[in-house]
């Protein structure tokens, strides 16, 4: 178990160096710490909905898959917990800061007590690989942070919230309507990973 360290954030401003197979950073099933979150230790546990939210013993929850392929429930057992389930639909993801297993009713699953260890991101597992194999292609060719998303010039005019640059309206809008709208959450996620300090 690596302890932390003061080694700067992992990314830089124009480099994408994210590795989701990291399992330190993003442990699976088999690879959550079994001991409690040291002050300064992090760690993300992603994983897509294959259930949608229904009322479950001790609160709402739904099944998940992890990165390998395991299979878990999660319970929100939050006092507003059939409010806190509604962002959560089948393909998309939940993300457990410092999440770990609890034994409940005889099965292993993880449970939200406090709704902001959790967070959901509208894509699958696949897509965000996809997103995060492109980011690291933008960033081997020098383009991370760098360019135009769409056309390439060397400009950082206009920022989307994700932090995507373009030279101008034109670009965005063309990009938005070409299918950035339903990537710019999982973008905005992985670009902000990217600059974690995990450790
Ligand atoms: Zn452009
Ligand atoms: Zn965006």
């Amino acid at each position: 178990m690596a302890t932390a360290t003061t080694t700067g954030p992992t990314g830089s401003r124009t480099l994408y160096t994210l590795n989701l197979d990291d399992t330190m950073a993003f442990p699976d099933n088999s690879n959550i710490p079994a001991h409690p979150p040291a002050p300064d230790e992090r760690w993300l546990i992603i994983t897509e909905l294959i259930s949608d939210p229904a009322p479950r013993p001790g609160g709402h929850g739904f099944m998940v898959k992890d990165k390998i392929g395991d299979r878990f429930p999660v319970i929100f057992s939050t006092p507003t917990a059939a409010r806190d389930v509604r962002p959560y639909k089948v393909g998309r993801l939940i993300c457990l800061a410092n999440g770990s297993m609890t034994d409940f009713h005889q099965k292993l699953g993880y449970f939200v007590q406090d709704k902001s260890t959790a967070f959901m991101i509208p894509c699958t597992i696949a897509t965000l690989r996809l997103l995060s194999v492109r980011l690291r292609a933008q960033s081997d060719a020098g383009e991370f942070g760098q360019c135009c998303s769409v056309c390439k010039t060397r400009s950082d005019l206009r920022r989307c919230r994700c932090r995507t640059r373009y030279c101008g309206t034109e670009c965005q809008r063309r990009d938005w309507n070409n299918g950035h709208s339903k990537e710019c959450r999982a973008i905005e996620a992985l670009i902000v990973w990217n600059r974690t300090e995990w450790w």
